[in-house]
């Protein structure tokens, strides 16, 4: 059973958009936190590079300088002993001096290297390391000279070596967190996709549902109960919707109880009524005047109307479950649409109305209800007839179709035709078109009666019309439709 009066609500709508949310959030959150931690890691490495690395290999190289023109110029001074020579050889020992002291500041793990120059220094100048002036000569011999160079040159490669990987760390970091904050990326818009599907699915099939169930009753007056696809707000209003079926069908039913009953109650004394006019309007019961035989004329008529009115409504009651009964026999649809011509001829020509029938020459038996088939070609003639101006064509015809496996009626008149917006309704019970209302008298069934006629028989009805040009009522009915 599809009703359920009190939905239990699990998920509401709000709660799945929440959950959507957060699992996005969540994903972001994350990317952008591993994200940071790298860019906090690769800041410590650059800070590294460029603050000491870079410096400590700038002051290397003035070592270096210095130490090449403290040996050149030595050699020269050996060699003639200029005091330009002393000269450039004493600048270049401040130099090397200064540039130790700078790389003192720079203390890092692995520092022995310069610290040990720092020692050697101090210990061939201790003068110059305090302060003071040089009071001896300042030649150095060539071994000291060259072991300064070495320890100069291998901690200036160390500084390199660690330079260098340090770059390398920083390339393997940005890689790294190119391609997490690119997966990162990605999974949030594939979990943002996800769940925008996820929502549009869950939302769309109940919404579906319920369109479904309200264009059956808009299009077909069928009241059907829809499924309770979620157990979301939209839930509880496609069982809200069920509880609405299940009521108006109570009220329908009621309804139907209702003309039912009245109909059955009406019908008895209009048949005595009519039985006594009719009695009159002959003269059995004595001689009436022409004054007289007019109004009851009238009366006879105006009763003949409202006893077809009463069948109407007994007959849609009687077909109210939309289960007709019938009685199938096999018969010829040609035979049957004369009669109905015939039946209809007095109202037509009463409007000066010419009623064409046009009937293939290929046309064949049919099985099925013959009195009923016979009731709906009737209203959709009738119709053409009431609505159609003084003096005007209704042309019914019929012929075959869908390769001989069914006979298809067409009823066509120049009336005023249906507008567009009314097409879809006026196969409703009780639907009477806005501007119809006013002008002529009806209850909205016949063409009711006429669907349901034609849908128990597997058939189908529709019309095509242009307003203003009239309209064409057609209808198929299988050829052995009642057996189906
Ligand atoms: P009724 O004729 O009693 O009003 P029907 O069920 O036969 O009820 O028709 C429903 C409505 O469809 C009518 O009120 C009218 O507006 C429209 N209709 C039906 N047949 C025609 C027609 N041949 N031409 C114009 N309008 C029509």
């Amino acid at each position: 059973m599809y009703l359920s009066r009190k939905p239990i609500k699990h998920y509401g709508i709000l709660f799945k958009l929440l959950v959507v949310f957060i699992g996005i959030m969540v994903v972001a959150y994350f990317t952008i936190s591993t994200l940071l931690i790298y860019i906090k890691d690769s800041v410590n490495i650059s800070r590294d590079i460029v603050k000491v690395r870079i410096e400590v290999l700038t002051i290397s190289q003035r070592l270096v300088d210095s130490l090449l023109v403290m040996e050149e110029n030595q050699k020269k001074y050996e060699i003639i002993h200029s005091e330009e020579y002393k000269k450039n050889f004493m600048a270049a020992l401040s130099e090397y001096k200064n540039a130790i002291w700078s790389i003192l500041w720079f203390r890092y793990e692995g520092f022995s290297a310069w610290e040990e120059l720092h020692a050697e220094f101090r210990k061939a100048f201790p003068d110059l390391a305090q302060g003071r002036e040089l009071t001896k000569e300042p030649w150095i011999d060539q071994d000291t000279l060259n072991q300064w160079m070495r320890i100069v040159v291998s901690a200036r490669q160390d500084n390199e070596r660690v330079l260098e990987s340090g770059m390398r760390e920083l390339f393997r970091i940005s890689e790294a967190a190119v391609s997490r904050g690119l997966s990162g990326l990605t999974i949030s818009i594939g979990v943002g996709l996800l769940g925008v599907l996820y929502l549009t699915y869950s939302l769309s099939r109940p919404l579906r549902e319920l369109r479904r169930g309200i264009r059956a009753y808009t299009r077909d007056g069928r009241l059907e109960p829809i499924r309770v696809l979620s157990k979301d707000e939209l839930g509880e209003l496609g069982a809200a919707f069920n509880d609405m079926t299940v009521r108006l069908k109570e009220e329908e039913r009621m309804r139907a109880d209702f003309i039912d009953m009245v109909s059955h109650e009406i019908r008895t004394p209009l048949t005595s009524i009519r039985e006594s006019v009719n009695l009159m309007r002959e003269r059995v019961l004595g001689d009436v005047n022409e004054r007289q035989k007019r109004f009851l004329d009238i009366a006879s008529d105006e009763l003949q109307r409202i006893s077809a009115m009463l069948t109407s409504l007994l007959k849609v009651s009687s077909m109210a479950s939309q289960i007709v009964d019938l009685a199938p026999v096999t018969f010829n649809p040609e035979e049957l649409l004369r009669e109905t011509l015939e039946k209809a001829g007095p109202g037509a020509e009463a409007k000066d109305i010419a009623l064409t029938p046009r009937v293939a020459k290929d046309i064949v038996s049919v099985v099925g209800d013959r009195e009923l088939l016979g009731q709906a070609l009737y209203n959709l003639v009738g119709n053409a007839v009431k609505f159609s101006p003084a003096g005007r064509t209704v042309r019914v015809g019929l012929e075959l179709a869908d390769g001989g496996q069914k006979v298809l009626a067409s009823i066509s008149d120049e009336g005023p035709g249906i507008p567009e917006e009314e097409q879809a309704y006026v196969f409703n019970k009780y639907y009477r078109g806005a501007r119809t209302k006013r002008s002529t008298d009806g209850i909205g069934l016949g063409l009711s009666i006429a669907k349901t006629i034609v849908e128990a028989h597997g058939g189908n009805i529709w019309l095509s019309s242009l307003p203003g040009k009239g309209c064409t009522f057609y209808f198929t009915i299988p050829v052995d439709g009642a057996r189906a």
